[in-house]
């Protein structure tokens, strides 16, 4: 049995919040990392392909797209989803309408649907204006987005912009008549000479309507909200089941990179707790080349015992003197690929159940332990679920991960996330 829903994501994290989404409304899901080199590892309903296609030059993009999409098709996807970032966010290259457009040719589909609201985060669209939160987008900070500036709030105009296809719309009045009208709107669309249409939507239930009209449509454009309406269009329901995980064996340890505020705060609720945890400090890592190796043996034998952080986690005087004597980019770097190490010691040591805060510092640990799945179970906190991901590196070739970025998390995240799982 093939896989039912077979989703592009243009970036990483987009792809964990997909798939979150996806698990959260019955759906099985994997998460891989780029296009994976095999078939399909696990039994799921959907699988999320993660690519860094949002920034990447205009040709990148559509090649990985299409390199994606022809994975999906082959593990028997029935639908596609390219899932976007809920603003919008596109490069002067375009790179939705683009990769848009090259899925749909791809697909030899003449209509597809564009929709980046996601209401639980504050993003809406009406008549075609992309809002965040009480403001338009282009008075929301993106108009100062580094990477993808965005100045323009009208949907439509945007997608013009990147697009061949004439763009059309279907408005909130039309979502809101319910999953009929949407369906006879698109027919008149599509009579129309429309190839893509923006949809507007101001709540959850505007996104269930959708999700019966658009049953039928070879290829979904959306951010991650349009996921919460589909499950029901491939027979599943929410329910515990679709976060369950394989079982692991082994101890338990959490590694932090992230000094933002929640981090912080979440590192000092643990020490205070009692729990056993080793700080890491930036500049003995210029001095001593053995600081990983004395930090595992420090480590290992203090896991049976319960679970054990390691830390560069520091506050805002502390980053500021190392990042002067290093350089910002060279002390980054230089903690990543040191915490990387821990990680694989600690899985090769046994660890079965890891956590690891930043969101550089996970692609750095996920990248230095060959993991390329990740099967997606339930959330610990809106937007971090603990995960399962095969690695050669683990005694029993898998662990439980759960990747938490920065400001991610309540104060008690990590005795919370433990407390999830009985091992
Ligand atoms: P977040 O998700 O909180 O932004 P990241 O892992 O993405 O966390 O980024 C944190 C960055 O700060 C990483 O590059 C990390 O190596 C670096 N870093 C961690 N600890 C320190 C420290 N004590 N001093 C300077 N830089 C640090």
């Amino acid at each position: 049995m093939g896989i039912k829903l077979g989703c592009i994501a243009d970036d990483f994290t987009g792809a964990t919040d997909l798939a979150n989404n996806l698990v959260q409304s019955g759906m099985r899901v994997l998460q891989a990392i780029g296009v994976p080199p095999g078939p399909v590892s696990a039994d799921v309903d959907a699988v999320v392909i993660a690519l860094k296609s949002r920034t990447a030059p205009k040709l990148e993009a559509i090649s990985d797209s299409l390199a994606a999409l022809r994975w999906l098709q082959a593990q028997g996807a029935q639908q596609i989803y390219f899932k976007y970032c809920s603003t919008f966010d596109s490069t002067s290259d375009g790179n939705i309408g683009p990769v848009t457009e090259a899925l749909m040719d791809a697909l030899t589909t003449d209509f597809t649907v564009a929709t980046p609201a996601f209401p639980d985060n504050k993003r809406t669209v009406f008549k075609a204006y992309l809002f965040v939160g009480d403001v338009l987008l282009h008075e929301s900070g993106m108009q100062n987005h580094p990477l993808t500036p965005m100045t323009d709030p009208n949907l439509m105009r945007v997608l013009q912009s990147q697009c061949s296809r004439k763009v059309g719309l279907i408005d909130y009045s039309v979502v809101q008549a319910g999953p009929q009208a949407i369906q006879e709107r698109i027919e008149t669309l599509r009579a129309d000479g429309v190839g893509i249409a923006i949809v507007d939507a101001l709540t959850n239930q505007d996104l269930i309507n959708m999700g019966p009209a658009f049953k039928h449509l070879p290829l979904l454009t959306a951010g991650s909200g349009l996921a919460i309406g589909l499950a029901q269009n491939f027979g599943l329901s929410s329910s515990k089941q679709s976060a369950a995980l394989p079982a692991v064996k082994g101890t338990r340890a959490i590694v932090s990179g992230s000094c933002s505020v929640a981090t912080n705060a979440q590192v000092a609720r643990f020490i205070k707790s009692g729990h056993a945890a080793i700080a890491l400090d930036p500049m003995q890592l210029v001095s001593d080349g053995d600081v990983v190796d004395r930090v595992l043996s420090q480590v290992l034998p203090l896991l049976e015992s319960g679970p054990v952080l390691i830390y560069s986690t520091a506050d805002a005087d502390a980053i500021k003197a190392v990042q002067a004597k290093l350089g910002v980019a060279k002390a980054g770097a230089m903690i990543e690929a040191a915490i990387a190490a821990i990680a694989c010691g600690l899985v090769k040591g046994g660890v079965g159940q890891l956590i690891v805060a930043g969101g550089e510092t996970s692609g750095a640990c996920v990248g230095a332990l060959g993991i390329t799945q990740m099967q997606i179970g339930g959330q610990i906190d809106p937007g971090v679920p603990w995960c399962y991901a095969p690695t050669e590196m683990a005694p029993h070739h898998g662990i439980h991960i759960a990747l938490k970025s920065g400001n991610f998390g309540s104060d008690d995240f990590f005795e919370k996330a433990f407390a999830e799982f009985s091992l």
